[in-house]
């Protein structure tokens, strides 16, 4: 079981077939705005909400500027109670050290903490290929997992999903990965989650080897921190013998007073809730308590490429709470399969870009242009991310890589053109007569119906359709404003 977002085509491709799927319009319309309204409702009660958030921005913005330091500290505090610490410049650095731990303790199967590091590198595909089943415990994983699905929110994987089709993924797969579902399972929200209850108990009890991420890692004592709402986390953290955790690097923060703001930010950003449910926190290993050999793997995979972004750096702060997925109009109609990535919605269409590189391929060059430039995930952010901000950034570094095309993109021929014209005041003269006829060529064009009920300039051919099929294209000004002021004397006469 598993699925992975390699080979997804483009947004503009991918969006057109989600914009098609009513039900998961329907579903994903739902859910944000539910989500929506209880964040709003307990960020409301915060009467310093924007202090906070200042600070949560400066806490993480002090812990990337000396990121190296830090990091070293976290490494030998980790050591010093008893982890092994383990650095993974790539995913196959990182998925090759998760599967040779298991391997050490003949593991063919693990439980994992909802992780978003983990999906990043494909571990549970690496650790498949591997011989070694990887069940996920978080519910909304479990379903995209039994789903033979993709991810397509942060916090809420199966947000795409509804309660009729979870009962009907639980029915004809629960089986095939351990104890089945009740035959006569019905979609109410509590016997769903029963059902899951019962099928990860034996998991949990079972597993010898545990795979998490954390949410913090706090470089003073050496202290990792996963944020939940389930309780399979704790499970995962505390059964097993023997507990790997998979940790960007941009996750730590140098004391645990830093710690304090971030708590807070947290879940009323992401579930909507005062205080999360679960709070756990290891600092290694603890003698006769939770698991006897911790392995920290401290996962690079791109982060320092968005790092030496001056721009984009900003991204690094993310707590991936989710917030600008919930209020973008975007991501709230396509869902977050499009994105092509773990890290769907507005987060996801700059960190994709950051972490890879813009010019690396099609996908990824498509994701800064998914966006309306709204600025709503900016005012939702709890660590105040300008993404509107990086997502031009990211545009121009996109043009800047396909510069030296052998074939030139059309928005790239059309600037090479504009730049010939303006660049000299004759062709910018003749330039504006024909822009003049053309006008002129267009408004009595705009006059008549065309074929299809469309009319006039809506109705333009070849690659123009692109443009025009959800834009009004304003026609060309019969008279361009040099040739009125020449005219008039510039309003004179
Ligand atoms: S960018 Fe901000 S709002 Fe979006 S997931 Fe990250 S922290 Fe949350």
């Amino acid at each position: 079981m598993g699925s992975t977002f390699v080979g997804m085509p483009a947004f503009p491709e991918a969006a057109r077939g989600a914009l098609a799927d009513s039900q998961l319009r329907r579903n994903m319309a739902h859910a944000t705005g539910t989500i929506r309204e209880k964040r709003a409702r307990v960020v409301a009660e915060v009467p310093g909400w924007e202090e906070l958030r200042l600070t949560g921005a400066a806490v993480k913005d002090a812990a990337l500027l000396d990121l190296g330091r830090h990091l070293v500290d976290l490494e030998s505090a980790l050591r010093a109670n008893g982890a092994v610490v383990h650095w993974a410049r790539d995913a196959a650095e990182a998925c090759a050290i998760v599967a040779s731990v298991a391997h050490d303790h003949d593991a063919e199967e693990v439980v994992k903490v909802k992780s978003m590091a983990t999906q990043e590198i494909g571990l549970n595909e690496a650790l498949a290929a591997d011989g070694i089943a990887a069940w996920e415990t978080d519910l909304a994983e479990l379903i995209v997992q039994l789903g033979d699905d993709l991810p397509s929110h942060i916090l809420v994987p199966a947000i795409h999903r509804n309660r009729a089709e979870i009962r009907e993924i639980f029915l004809r797969r629960m089986a095939e990965a351990g104890r089945p579902a009740p035959a006569d399972l019905t979609d109410d929200p509590a016997a769903l989650a029963e059902a899951a209850r019962e099928h990860l108990r034996e998991k949990f009890l079972r597993a010898k080897v545990a795979v998490s991420g954390a949410n913090f890692a706090v470089a003073e004592t050496g202290t990792l921190v996963v944020v939940e709402s389930e309780g399979n986390g704790r499970m995962c953290l505390t059964l097993p013998e023997v507990l790997v955790s998979v940790v960007g690097i941009e996750k730590v923060v140098p004391t645990w007073q830093d710690l304090a703001p971030m708590l807070q930010l947290l879940p009323r950003s992401s579930t909507g809730e005062r205080m999360n449910p679960y709070t756990s926190t290891w600092s290694g290993v603890t003698p006769g308590d939770g698991p006897q050999e911790v392995h920290v793997v401290l996962l690079d995979n791109g982060r320092t490429r968005a790092l030496a972004d001056e721009v984009g750096r900003q991204a690094l702060r993310c707590i991936r709470c989710s917030a600008c997925l919930n209020v973008c109009p975007v991501y709230e109609r396509v869902g977050g399969h499009a994105y092509g990535s773990v890290y769907p919605g507005p987060i996801g269409a700059i960190l994709n870009p950051l972490m890879r590189g813009p010019g690396s391929n099609e996908q990824v060059d498509s994701l800064p242009y998914a966006s309306s430039l709204c600025g709503a995930c900016f005012e939702v952010c709890p660590v105040r991310i300008d993404i509107p901000e990086v997502l031009v950034d990211l545009r121009a570094q996109v043009v800047d890589a396909h510069r030296g095309d052998r074939v030139p993109k059309p928005e790239a021929l059309a600037m090479r053109a504009t730049a010939y014209a303006f660049t000299d005041a004759r062709r910018l003269s003749a330039g504006e007569r024909i822009s003049g006829l053309a006008g002129r060529l267009l408004d009595s064009v705009s006059r008549t119906t065309l074929p299809g009920g469309r009319r006039g300039s809506s109705w333009l051919p070849g690659p123009f359709t692109a443009w025009t099929s959800a834009r009004d294209l304003p026609n060309p000004p019969r008279e361009s404003f040099r040739a009125w002021w020449r005219r008039t004397g510039g309003g004179r006469r």
